[in-house]
């Protein structure tokens, strides 16, 4: 049977909760994301370079962020995360992803390739 990726979408859509095993998600039953600890990541740009359909570097603050999770096929994926000098890119759970999002605090973030931020007091 030929994949139809609009039927997968309009299924998706119906989805409450993300599970990974949408077939949006790629046509297949992917069982991981891919997720880059901003905290960590140096701004190099080596993963962008790598898997330029997943990984994008934030303007504001220099570091890199997985932009989408099906852009890359898993191969491609696994190399940029090879690549990553600070081995801050991982896999993890789909249901994990709003969680560390939420555990990054951004605002204290340091602007990576721009001036430090200055104090107001
Ligand atoms: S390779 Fe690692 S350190 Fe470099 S931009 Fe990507 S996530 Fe950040």
């Amino acid at each position: 049977m030929a994949f139809d990726p609009l039927s997968a979408y309009i299924q998706f859509e119906d989805i409450t909760k993300i599970t990974g095993f949408e077939a949006v998600l790629g046509g297949e039953l992917i069982q991981k994301a891919v997720w880059v600890d901003e905290a960590t990541c140096i701004g190099c740009k080596y993963c962008v370079h790598v898997a330029s359909n997943t990984f994008v570097v934030d303007d504001a603050y220099g570091r890199s962020r997985a932009l989408r999770q099906n852009g890359d096929s898993v191969d491609i994926i696994q190399e940029a995360i090879d690549t990553c000098p600070v081995d801050c890119i991982h896999w993890v759970g789909f249901e994990d992803l709003e969680r560390l999002d939420k555990s990054l605090n951004r605002n204290s973030f340091q602007s990576l390739g721009k001036l430090p931020k200055m104090s107001k007091h």
